[in-house]
């Protein structure tokens, strides 16, 4: 029997647990909402909890496992072993870490979690086999992980790899983090949906493809009826897609041309659009890549892993 590792993936609004095997296959999972706001501490026991009882259903116990890992939706600081800053939750350089080891007798290892996704998809997802990958996630931000010969690239104070950060218009539109123009205020599905939602309502001619999709609701409009309604060949929502397109590959074509990784890999809701998505993405980032003679260009491909990406790569971080 191999050893089995369990990854825990923190999010806003729900805790999933899951025990992974040595074949990086998701064995048992259980959630439980997350609850905020909450007290670190209090959020701790809850992790542990969630832990125990998913062990208890499996008929394991804490000593089958061989680690424990936590993806993270803030900054982790590996030396102090605390959050430096998580929105969410209110951390602001919280001992998370530490508080999380007192309470399981295993290994524990924590890191952010579009950065324990990512490690999941270079692991045995969409980057499985490649030295170089970047993970850009789109999701109501826009996430992101770079991972080169191996290693989660962290940074000085663990906070490399913030693609959404990258401003591609200066003094453009205003972002969460204080900085105007950056790829999130563009690029995220949020910021797809919310464009969608604009043209919709002050369209003149309420024939759009889209406005019907919606049943005249742009308020419920997402993604999905966004890719469905350009298959249809609405123009109102290409026009969207295609403003909303020509602003995600300034960013890829940027990561692409500072990191040159192997595989870069679109992660969140919309990468459900698959080739939909990375056909006409791959057409405008291939023109603006500086090393274009080159006959080894990074590949663009959609996330595979989906939800499990997060408790995967929670769950393998102890091979770091
Ligand atoms: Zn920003």
């Amino acid at each position: 029997m191999g050893q089995r590792r369990m990854g825990i993936d923190l999010g806003g609004t729900k805790i999933a647990a899951g025990i992974v095997n040595e074949n990086l296959q998701i064995e048992a999972d259980m959630q439980v909402p997350t609850g905020l706001p909450r007290e670190p501490e209090d959020l701790a026991d809850e992790i542990f909890r969630l832990a125990f009882k998913l062990l208890e259903s499996r008929n394991l116990s804490m000593t089958d496992l061989g680690s424990v890992g936590i993806g993270i939706p803030g900054t982790v600081n590996q030396e102090r072993e605390s959050v430096e800053y998580a929105n969410n939750f209110g951390f602001d350089d919280v001992p998370f870490v530490r508080m999380l080891r007192e309470r399981f007798p295993c290994p524990v290892y924590a890191e952010n979690d579009a950065k324990a996704a990512a490690w999941a998809e270079y692991l045995t997802g969409s980057g499985r086999g490649s030295t170089s990958m970047v993970a850009v996630t789109l999701g109501t931000g826009v996430g992101g992980g770079i991972i080169l010969d191996g290693k989660i690239l962290n940074g000085i104070n663990s906070a490399a790899g913030e693609l959404g950060h990258m401003v591609i218009r200066k003094n453009g539109r205003r972002c969460t983090c204080g900085r105007r123009g950056c790829l999130e205020a563009y690029a995220s599905a949020l910021a797809l949906v919310r464009a969608a939602k604009r043209a919709v309502k002050s369209e003149k001619s309420p024939d759009s493809l889209l406005n019907q999709l919606c049943a005249g609701k742009p308020e419920t409009i997402n993604g999905k009826m966004i890719f469905e309604a350009v298959r249809e060949k609405d123009v109102l929502a290409g026009a969207v897609l295609n403003r909303y397109l020509d602003d995600l590959a300034e960013g890829i074509a940027n990561i692409i041309n500072i990191i040159q990784p192997e595989v870069v890999c679109i992660g969140g809701g919309l990468s459900g659009a698959g080739e939909d998505l990375l056909l006409p993405l791959r057409k405008r980032v291939e023109p603006m890549i500086y090393s274009r003679s080159s006959e080894k260009n990074a590949r663009l491909v959609t996330a595979e892993l989906g939800n499990a990406a997060g408790i995967i790569g929670a769950a393998e971080l102890y091979r770091l």
